[in-house]
């Protein structure tokens, strides 16, 4: 199946920012839009507005460090639709610190959301794209995954092991199933939100201020899932015109 209407794309971190604005957009392209994250009040709020506004949508209770809930939401997707076409591995947290400062939980919180989700959604995705025989999967990592920047050294490993696993995933399976990564540079979104770091918070504030629409992102996505089967976007970066 070509182009975004009638498809089935799976969102993980629909509840805010980049995933919502996603969300939004591809329903309104006619994607049947299947939501996950762990605040369903705002998934509920999202569905809601998609439904009312004619578009297609469901969404599930997910938290993507666990393997059996990312097995349930798109076994949830698949009976809902009957199938998945795409799976959006978007969720993830950004806790910026100095390495000095030594918040190892925080550190553990960044491999296990921003790499073991992805891995999560791989696996869950990957043994039903084989069996359809088509699928794409869609991995967010960041500007952060080719460049490392200050206070950022773990979020960034975290980027780039989504780079690196996304490309080995690409080499796997060429042929029926498609791999895209799009990094983007400063987004507006929560994302900042899960700084606790007093002086990142600060350095964080500055950069903001040339931050990018959500929504900018979500056309990126777009543009990868409309192509013809044949041709898989490898990666898109999107930043501010301002970004160094
Ligand atoms: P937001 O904080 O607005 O969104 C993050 C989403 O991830 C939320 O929906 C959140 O939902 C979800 N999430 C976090 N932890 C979990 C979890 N354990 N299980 C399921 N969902 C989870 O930030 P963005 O929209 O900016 O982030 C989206 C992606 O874009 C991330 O991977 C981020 O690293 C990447 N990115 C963002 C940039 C930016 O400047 N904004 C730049 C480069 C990359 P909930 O809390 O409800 O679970």
């Amino acid at each position: 199946m070509s182009g975004i209407k009638g498809k089935v794309v799976v969102i993980t971190g629909a509840s805010s920012g980049i995933g919502e604005a996603t969300a939004r957009l591809l329903a309104r392209q006619g994607a049947h839009v299947v939501l996950g994250a762990r605040r369903t009040d705002r998934l509920e709020a999202l569905t809601k507005a998609i439904t009312a506004d004619g578009g297609s949508a469901r969404y599930r209770a997910l938290d993507v460090t666990r393997r059996e809930d990312m097995q349930s939401f798109v076994e949830f997707a698949l009976g809902a639709f009957g199938r998945v076409d795409v799976i959006i591995n978007n969720a993830g947290v950004m806790p910026l610190s100095k390495l000095e400062v030594l918040k190892i939980d925080e550190w553990n919180r960044m491999i296990d959301v921003n790499i073991r989700g992805v891995l999560h959604g791989i696996a869950a995705g990957l043994p039903l794209m084989k069996k359809q025989r088509s699928g794409q999967f869609i991995n967010i990592s960041s500007l952060g995954g080719h460049k490392v920047v200050p206070t950022a050294a773990v979020y960034c490993a975290t980027k780039s092991a989504v780079m690196a696993i996304s490309e080995g995933l690409r080499q796997e399976v060429g042929g029926d199933i498609r791999v895209t990564v799009i990094s983007p540079g400063v987004t507006e979104s929560e994302l900042a939100e899960s700084i606790t770091d007093p002086f990142s918070q600060k350095a964080m504030e500055d950069f903001r201020r040339i931050a990018i629409p959500a929504e900018s992102i979500a056309k990126a996505i777009a543009f990868a899932i409309e192509q013809p089967d044949g041709v898989d976007v490898s990666e898109i970066i999107v930043r501010p015109t301002a970004s160094d």
